[in-house]
């Protein structure tokens, strides 16, 4: 199949690098063009960027001139890592065009025509693109991951919920470095420390699993009942959040048959044995201290979702920790699945 033209918003940025770098080798999907600020507009990639990872800059996209986030670009899919202060009317412009915008930024998450996909949860919201389409006259269309806690959170417990039902969750993240963006917390504020405030997370994560987890009506989603409570932190580890749980279900479980869940969970992408999916998306360790950010941050080349620490709770049902690497399947291995899924459904 002839590979589908796809640019990069936010390109120089610590998603957009991500995005450059999961891109350079992607089966579907050709890297034609790459955007950032007026910083970098103008310059070759290689001498906008700069770039975080050991391996050198794949040689054809060094060259790329970075251009400025405006829909003139040689693409039919637009990645946007652009910060969510001056993605909302960006996104807007290029689904206007005709491209379809998978995005990492909060401004349309909650948008009641604009899907927000976690891949293997729930692909069937990808319906509400014809909703968007007709509401808004666009010939293009914007899907949107979830923040990156939120997406591990929610597909760790899929299985749970889809088995025994989930009814609450309290859930105290440890954020990675890597979360707050490129130039995100001084040296001086986080190293000998943890940040027990990390502005709007919590909210986020309260919020999205609700719409995530909603019914698909023909009127569009109708939000999940679930109640959720964040503790958020920000520490010094540089990629990968880890998640204390404690989840209340619906119906009595045995931990083996939560593990048996867990390790069983498929969803649409591995069906469709779309490039990005990971074989297996939840992986359970069942060493007392695991998992970790640095030892298991690439499960599944950091698109699985690890769980362990599986124990009764005395509060509500049962404890767990999940982690997950957050600009991968958090942001930008998450969008380029949910771009995948896209095409594989035909709604490119
Ligand atoms: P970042 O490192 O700060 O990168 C921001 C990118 O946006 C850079 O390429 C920057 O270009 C560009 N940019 C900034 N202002 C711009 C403007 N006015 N016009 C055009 N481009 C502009 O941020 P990040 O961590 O990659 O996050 C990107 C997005 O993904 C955010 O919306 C964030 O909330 C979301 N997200 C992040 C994570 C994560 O783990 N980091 C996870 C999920 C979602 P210059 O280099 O030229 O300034």
């Amino acid at each position: 199949m002839e590979r589908i033209p796809v640019a990069v918003l936010g390109s120089t940025g610590m998603v957009g690098q991500w995005f450059v770098r999961l891109l350079a080798s992607h089966p579907w999907f050709e890297l034609t063009a790459l955007a950032a600020s007026d910083r970098s507009a103008g310059k070759p990639y290689r001498e906008a960027v700069r770039w975080i990872f050991p391996e050198e800059i794949p040689e054809r996209v060094g060259g790329l001139p970075v251009v400025a986030p405006e829909p003139d670009l040689p693409a039919r899919i637009v990645f946007s890592a652009l910060p969510g202060e001056v993605a909302g009317p960006i996104e807007e412009e290029f689904a206007q065009s005709g491209y379809v915008v998978s995005s990492n930024a909060r401004s349309h998450r909650y948008d009641p025509d604009v899907p927000l996909v976690v891949a293997e949860v729930n692909p069937d919201h990808l319906a509400l693109v014809e909703l968007q389409r007709k509401r808004r006259g666009w010939k293009g269309f914007i899907v949107t991951g979830g923040n990156c806690s939120t997406v591990q959170l929610v597909l760790a417990l899929e299985p749970l919920r889809r088995r025994f039902g989930v009814e609450a969750a309290v859930v105290t993240t440890m954020q990675a470095l890597s979360g707050a963006g490129f130039s995100g917390v001084p040296g001086n504020a986080i190293l000998d420390n943890v940040l027990p405030y990390i502005p709007g997370e919590e909210e986020k994560l309260a919020r999205e699993p609700r719409k995530i987890w909603g019914r698909m009506t023909p009127q569009g989603i109708e939000e999940a009942g679930v109640r959720i409570s964040a503790h958020c932190h920000r520490v010094a580890t540089l990629d990968g959040h880890l998640e204390a749980v404690s989840v209340k279900l619906s119906r009595p479980a045995t931990e083996g048959e939560l593990v048996e869940a867990l390790e069983a969970f498929r969803g649409r992408p591995q069906q469709l044995g779309l490039p990005s999916a990971p074989a297996q998306p939840i992986l359970v360790r069942h060493e007392p201290d695991r998992p970790q950010p640095r030892l298991d941050r690439y499960a599944g080349g950091g698109m699985s979702v690890v769980v362990g620490r599986i124990r009764p709770c005395s509060v509500l049902d049962w404890r767990l920790e999940i982690l997950g690497h957050n600009t991968v399947r958090g942001a930008a291995g998450g969008a380029i699945l949910n771009a995948e899924l896209v095409v594989a459904e035909g709604l490119l």
